[in-house]
């Protein structure tokens, strides 16, 4: 198996970088490479500029703005944009509601929801956890009762990302609650400014804010909004969470971690020998993820778009694994420099550049402990590896 770049891939990632850090202003990618995260602004300017340019949603069909990339094609385009620091379209259009909408919703859906869902015209949030429905997921309880042509929805749901944003949310209602589990989910979508909608926020240990919990009483939603057939909702979120394989991995997360450890570091890592090691073992496991990567990208061309693939379990928990070690390398070299909360950020011996925005490097370490939470726990993760793979 060939896992180098052929001179076709490589002209390919060398013309994505181009286009990224030409046609997507610097000040956006200046904020992202100093550690910052994106505002609102910043992922609608820039997905509006990709779309623009037929490249927010290459991985959609054709006739919805896609392209007909190769799987490999589409991990270069999402590698070097992270490479070069520009906001990724909203995950949760782009990757999570437009596929289920463009493969099983109606035309009217379709057309209703597609253009503005890649333009990011319309910001929408994923409305599947509740407070007890996480890594078991079907046990949910928010329900939809049919009332004429309206849904009746009644239920919380929360860790709602960015919600605070939210113009819609695709939701996993309860629709039949006499049938087991997973038979009586549905998939809707609901205008956040319905009325009995409600935002609370989530107050996180980094001092961010990017979470919340979202309330429904009695929320009309007009049935038309279902997606698909009724009692269906399981099938199309199994479609939706397998239809990211390799991206979990974030090797291009874990490589600007790697240089921004570096840049910021430099002189405290040639002169700290177990430092040293422990960011060349890191290099080094980051480069064996991605052979990884590439060899599952290999075999995905076979694969029909959205099979659920186990071997995305090992890509999530390796990745996660090492997008936190890079954090927390990044905290050890810079020591007391790291402390948000310093008056006086003098420069200490050995770094040069702290004005560049080391000042994130704790509130980043707090803030990643999420990886090994979102998109199924790392423990989950290890079940399905067990029972799927290792076939214990
Ligand atoms: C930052 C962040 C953003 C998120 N954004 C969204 C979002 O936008 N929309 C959304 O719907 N959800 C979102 N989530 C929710 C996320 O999907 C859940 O947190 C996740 O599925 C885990 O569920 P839980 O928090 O209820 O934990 P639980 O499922 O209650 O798990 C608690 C602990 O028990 C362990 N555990 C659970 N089951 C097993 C098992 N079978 N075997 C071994 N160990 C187990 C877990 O690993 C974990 O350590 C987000 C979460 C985070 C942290």
């Amino acid at each position: 198996m060939e896992l180098a770049l052929s001179k076709e891939d490589r002209a390919f990632a060398e013309e994505m970088r181009a286009f990224f850090t030409s046609e997507i202003p610097a000040e956006i990618r200046d904020r992202l490479a100093r550690g910052l995260h994106p505002s609102k602004a910043d992922i609608v300017a820039s997905q509006r500029i990709l779309n623009e340019h037929g490249m927010a949603v290459p991985h959609w069909p054709l006739e919805w703005g896609g392209r007909e990339w190769t799987p490999l094609q589409r991990h270069i385009w999402s590698e070097e944009m992270t490479l070069a620091h520009v906001p990724h379209p909203l995950v949760f259009n782009t990757a999570m509601v437009g596929p289920v909408i463009a493969t099983f919703g109606s035309q009217e859906l379709k057309e209703r929801f597609l253009p503005k869902t890649a333009s990011a015209e319309i910001w929408w949030s994923q409305g599947f956890s509740e407070p007890n429905a996480g890594s078991d997921l079907a046990s949910l309880k928010t329900s939809a009762v049919r009332d004429g042509d309206n849904y009746i929805v009644n239920g919380q749901k929360t860790w709602t990302t960015l919600a605070q944003y939210g113009d819609w949310i695709f939701c996993l209602v309860r629709t039949d609650p006499t049938v087991a589990q997973q038979r009586g989910i549905s998939f809707v979508l609901i205008d956040m400014r319905s009325p009995g909608v409600t935002v609370r926020p989530i107050h996180l240990i980094d001092g961010g804010y990017e979470v919340n919990e979202v309330f429904f009483d009695n929320v009309e939603v007009p049935a038309d909004q279902l997606v698909g057939e009724e009692n269906k909702g399981w099938t199309y979120a199994k479609f939706l969470l397998g239809n990211e394989r390799t991206s979990n991995a974030g090797i291009g997360v874990i490589k600007n971690r790697i240089a921004r450890a570096k840049r910021l570091g430099g002189e405290v890592i040639s002169a700290e020998p177990l430092l040293r090691a422990r960011l060349t073992r890191l290099e080094v496991e980051t480069m064996a993820l991605e052979m990884t990567v590439l060899r599952v990208l290999a075999r995905e061309s076979s694969m029909p778009a959205g099979t659920p693939d186990p071997v995305s379990s090992v890509l999530k928990l390796r990745g996660s694994e090492l997008q936190q070690d890079a954090a927390e390398l990044l905290l050890d070299i810079l020591g007391p420099a790291a402390l948000p909360f310093r008056k006086e950020r003098t420069v200490p011996d050995g770094f040069a550049a702290l004005d560049e925005g080391a000042v994130d490097a704790m509130p980043t370490y707090f803030n990643w402990r999420k990886a090994s939470i979102y998109a199924g726990s790392n423990e989950v993760q290890r079940q399905i590896i067990a029972k799927a793979i290792l076939k214990f």
